[in-house]
């Protein structure tokens, strides 16, 4: 279901991204690949899980990609 199985807020929770941070310190890039891995199945489980009431793709996005080693130009449109 997505929950973190120590302390049950949704995954990757803060001490999780911590963690997965320290893990990828020395490699972003396989960071966000492997968040975006993610992203992708916990869309296709949540999205079958609960078709109608699920967290939307904005939701999903911010708490999978958003936080990981990304970096992008300010004054982005929409932002
Ligand atoms: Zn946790």
């Amino acid at each position: 279901m997505w929950a973190c199985r120590a302390c049950g807020q949704p995954w990757p929770c803060a001490e999780a991204r911590l963690l997965l941070k320290a893990e990828f310190a020395t490699r972003p890039p396989s960071l966000s690949i492997y968040l975006a891995g993610l992203l992708y199945e916990a869309m296709h489980d949540l999205y079958h899980l609960n078709p109608h009431d699920g967290p939307g793709p904005r939701e999903l996005f911010d708490r999978f990609v958003a936080w990981g080693p990304y970096r992008r130009p300010a004054g982005q449109p929409g932002e």
